[in-house]
């Protein structure tokens, strides 16, 4: 069977921008679907496009850098829909600009919180989940700020360097016991999130970049859903990148 059919997905972040589009990818092609973020009205909004598309979908309201949330998020899969086999680890914020020598403790740790630690606590929570049913796939969310540097941005550069850290030794932690562990690595993608940071004139990057445009939520969606699939059954531990080129330049 081809793509998510019968699966059950946790897509965390699934309120907004990426995380939506990826919740009604996994719905669209037969997962069902948990979404798990901190705001409950996008939330909704985003079960009822599930439905809507004649897909099946939860909200669980979740922050995901509170272990007791994660817990929830995932009991919340298994006694809804039976099990866990797949997991989009998305949820993030970009924190506030700054130049290393004046960034706050206060937002180093808060991006560090959700962006790092939050991807820990799904991989930690997801994966006896899923080891109880014979396996599964994680994708979580990196970013090129996973593989370069952006002044300015340092919490942000190094909470996704970790995630990629992050997926490479889960990849080999769990590969023999049937979970494959994969990121994906987006440039710039038009979301709130961007444009929120209007300031970091990164409209104008994607300009500059290959493909000459910024990319679309839905792109980023279905490459997550690839990861997630059979059909990349041999991949496990890859950052996938999603740029347009940027990063080829
Ligand atoms: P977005 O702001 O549209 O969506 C982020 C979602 O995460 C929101 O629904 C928000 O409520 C949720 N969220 C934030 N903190 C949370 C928490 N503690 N617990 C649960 N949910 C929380 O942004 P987006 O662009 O869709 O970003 C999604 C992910 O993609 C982020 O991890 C971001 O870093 C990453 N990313 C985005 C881009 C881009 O250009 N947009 C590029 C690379 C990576």
């Amino acid at each position: 069977m081809k793509g998510l059919h019968d699966s059950v997905a946790i897509v965390t972040g699934g309120s907004s921008g990426i995380g939506r589009a990826a919740a009604e990818r996994f719905g669209e092609e037969g997962a069902r679907v948990v979404v798990a973020d901190v705001d409950v009205e996008g939330g909704e909004e985003t079960v009822s496009r599930v439905e809507s598309a004649g897909g099946e979908a939860t909200f669980v309201e979740t922050d995901t850098s509170v272990e007791a949330d994660v817990e929830a998020m995932v009991e919340t899969a298994v006694d809804t829909y039976g099990g866990l086999d797949v997991a989009f680890n998305n949820a993030g914020i970009e924190g506030e600009m700054d130049a290393t020598a004046g960034q706050s403790i206060s937002n180093w740790e808060q991006v560090i919180a959700v962006n790092l630690s939050g991807v820990f606590l799904g991989l930690r929570a997801e994966i006896p989940a899923m080891l109880e049913d014979g396996g599964g796939a994680i994708v979580n969310m990196a970013s090129v700020a996973g593989l370069l540097g952006f002044p300015g941005l340092s919490p942000y550069v190094a909470s996704k360097h970790g995630v990629v850290g992050l997926t490479k030794t889960a990849a080999g932690e769990f590969g023999r016991e049937g979970v494959r562990v994969n990121a994906v690595c987006p440039g710039v993608i038009d979301t709130p999130m961007v444009a929120r940071g209007e300031e970091a004139g990164l409209e104008q990057v994607a300009q500059a970049s290959p493909l000459g445009r910024m990319g679309e939520p839905e792109e980023v969606a279905a490459a997550a859903a690839w990861l997630c699939s059979d059909d990349a059954s041999f991949v496990t531990g890859e950052s996938l990148v999603i740029d347009g080129g940027y990063t080829c330049q």
